[in-house]
């Protein structure tokens, strides 16, 4: 009696790793990271519900998310598009909204078309743009993100990072010669079947417009870029 339960999926940062931006702390939708200008930011553990948001904000790879962590969802990637990624449509679902309801179209037994491959995550602003990127650069046509509708969220209001991410990869994509539209988001509920049905034929048909040169072009020009002091080096080792 008078515990506080914590959900086991917390958050944790490596303070070695940490460069003190405090961008962790900006998207905390429930105030559990503390920062304050040149310190490292540390997580307050029980108020830490989980979503994630701060894992795939932090650029420096100093957060791991307890159980679910970017090692984990990047070797689902390309576990899921090791063989014939062409022919896939790459799904990211939240647990609470989207993926449940996947659940209910196939429990209702709805018709839909095959080709969708689901990786599950606790919220849609789980997902950083790392992870998206590495779909592209194993060949998905098409990726989706999808998460319980905006006034929905499991997670107060993290699924505003969500559109913010999708929003800046959008522009990224577009730069690189990428077709935007071969990344989507949407919003469906647990109760939603019938639209997680929908959805997925849309993307089939998304799918079938993506060219196998794309593709192609997509995994080579979303292929990360090699730093600075990495480029240096390179030049030095041609000369
Ligand atoms: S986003 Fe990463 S680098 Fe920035 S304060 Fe948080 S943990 Fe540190
Ligand atoms: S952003 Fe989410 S995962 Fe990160 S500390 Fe806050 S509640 Fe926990």
């Amino acid at each position: 009696a008078g515990q506080i339960q914590i959900e086991a999926i917390t958050s944790r940062i490596d303070e070695q790793a940490c460069k003190k931006c405090g961008l962790c702390a900006a998207v905390c939708p429930y105030g559990a990271i503390v920062w304050k200008k040149g310190e490292v930011a540390t997580v307050i553990e029980a108020a830490c519900a989980g979503c994630g948001s701060c894992g795939a904000t932090c650029q420096f790879g100093a957060i791991t998310m307890r159980h679910f962590t970017d090692d984990q969802l990047i070797a689902q990637v390309h576990a899921v598009l090791a063989e014939q990624p062409q022919e896939k449509v790459f799904v990211f679902a939240c647990n609470w909204c989207s993926y449940a309801g996947g659940d209910m179209a196939g429990i209702s037994r709805m018709k839909y078309p095959a080709s969708n491959r689901v990786v599950r995550t606790m919220c849609s602003a789980r997902v950083s743009e790392e992870m998206v990127l590495e779909a592209f650069r194993c060949g998905a046509p098409v990726v989706l993100v999808s998460g319980c509708h905006y006034a929905d969220c499991h997670y107060i209001n993290a699924n505003r990072q969500t559109v913010v991410r999708v929003q800046r990869l959008w522009d990224k994509l577009e730069k690189a010669g990428v077709r935007p539209e071969r990344l989507q988001l949407e919003w469906i509920s647990a109760a939603e079947g019938q639209k997680f049905a929908k959805v997925m034929g849309l993307m089939e048909e998304l799918r079938k417009t993506v060219t196998m040169a794309e593709i192609e072009h997509g995994k080579e020009a979303l292929r990360p870029k090699p730093k600075k002091a990495a480029k240096k080096k390179q030049a030095a080792v041609a000369s």
